[in-house]
């Protein structure tokens, strides 16, 4: 194997490689998920209209405490019929238009209602309980910025401001296949030397995650000619990731077999446990990563370069893995060449979230990986990290 990449090392090559995918228009309720590549402006000012917070009356501060003729009643949904008479009341609903004129609104719980007047005993101040016009977005003015994901927040935010289109990232298409002779899938009789394949519906399911779009072809077998076949399928995606079959052994085709096919082989190799053979290359657009078939080997390697790459195909702005504070719960031995990733339990504590590795941190063990919730990262060096001592980890699931 040649030199091993650090990890920033492989990140960095894989960024380079990536061209963002074409923008394309989406119906607003179609995008959530989607990364956003303009900026999103609003059509209206929010609220349009200056409107009441509460249920209650209108009017004009100046004029309370007092007794009030109420001159007219106003609904959510409805011009009123015109300016607030000075020395008068108007009856509002939460979301009414507070009539020119007013200039607060006293909630109906503190005053007390007598036929065609209301008595309002304290004195209001001016603005109180008034949404002024434009208080959360001004025409024109940017909702949501390029590069961001919308989730709910967003999409919420675009509705309210009126935009009903938005030019967004369309979602990577991604081909997965998972590679090796004695691959079976669940619910199928295994023979003797089988396993059941778990990578390729995990794959799927980080994938999907970074808002591919995954297709799962079928399992391959370790000959020339399938492979030839499935890798050739699998390159007219925009991304194709495949699993196993990228080490030294005599069955490890993937490599081979891809080159024939004309992809270029960027690196091989990234100094990170597990994942240390990790393969990536591009042919055209596509961009092609080798995962190990180790299961939590391709695991990590999706995680922390295969979604990354998806996230920046889709304009992402940091589409770098973001690790997350914390602090190890006992010591966690350094490795001295490879940055590690260790599986681990998140536990709440007065003072923050502590991080508990998980019995069997083996590379084929992921039924133990998935009693964890994090993926602590050890930077490689000397020692260890010492109970107590901050760590960065990446969420799982
Ligand atoms: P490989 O990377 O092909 O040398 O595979 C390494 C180890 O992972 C072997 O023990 C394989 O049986 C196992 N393995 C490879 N692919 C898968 C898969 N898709 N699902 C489960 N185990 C796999
Ligand atoms: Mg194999």
């Amino acid at each position: 194997m040649p030199e091993l990449l650090t990890i920033e090392q492989a990140l960095e090559q894989v960024f380079a490689h990536v061209h963002p995918l074409p923008a394309e228009s989406v119906d607003l309720e179609r995008a959530a998920g989607r990364v956003l590549r303009e900026p999103a402006r609003a059509t209206v000012d929010l609220p349009p209209f200056p409107s009441s917070a509460m249920d209650g009356f209108a009017v004009r501060a100046a004029d309370t405490p007092a007794e009030l003729p109420v001159a007219f009643r106003v609904a959510a949904g409805a011009a009123p019929p015109g300016p607030l008479p000075p020395g008068s009341a108007a009856g509002i609903a939460t979301g009414g238009t507070v009539p020119e004129g007013a200039d607060a609104v006293v909630p109906v719980e503190l005053v007390e209602e007598r036929g065609d007047s209301v008595l309002l005993s304290a004195p209001a101040t001016a603005g109180q309980h008034v949404r002024p016009r434009a208080g959360d977005v001004r025409a024109g003015d940017v909702v949501v910025p390029a590069g961001v994901r919308l989730g709910a927040t967003r999409i919420g935010a675009l509705a309210a401001a009126g935009v009903s289109v938005v030019r967004c990232s369309p979602r990577p298409r991604v081909a997965v296949l998972a590679t090796g002779s004695e691959l079976r899938s669940p619910g199928s009789e295994l023979e003797p030397g089988q396993i059941y394949e778990s990578n390729r519906v995990m794959i799927a399911a980080a994938l999907e995650g970074a808002g591919a779009d995954v297709d799962v072809l079928p399992v391959v077998e370790d000959d020339v000619d399938a492979h030839r076949a499935a890798l050739e399928r699998g390159l007219e995606a925009d991304v194709l990731v495949t699993s196993g079959g990228v080490s030294m052994g005599p069955h490890d085709l993937v490599r081979r077999v891809a080159a024939e096919l004309g992809v270029e082989e960027v690196f091989w190799g990234v100094a990170v446990k597990p994942g240390k053979p990790l393969a990536f290359g591009v042919r055209g657009e596509t961009l092609v990563f080798g995962l190990p078939g180790n299961p939590v080997s391709s695991l990590v390697s999706s995680l922390v370069f295969v979604c990354p790459a998806l996230l920046a195909l889709q304009g992402l702005d940091a589409p770098e893995p973001a690790y997350v504070p914390g602090r190890a719960a006992s010591p966690l031995r350094r490795n001295p060449h490879r940055d590690e990733f260790v599986r681990a339990r998140r536990v709440r504590t007065a003072d923050g979230t502590v991080l508990e590795a998980v019995r069997g941190q083996e590379s084929h063990m992921i039924v133990r990986a998935a009693a964890a919730d994090a993926l602590v990262f050890v930077p490689r060096g000397d020692g260890e990290i010492a109970a107590g001592e901050s760590v960065g980890y990446l969420p799982l699931d």
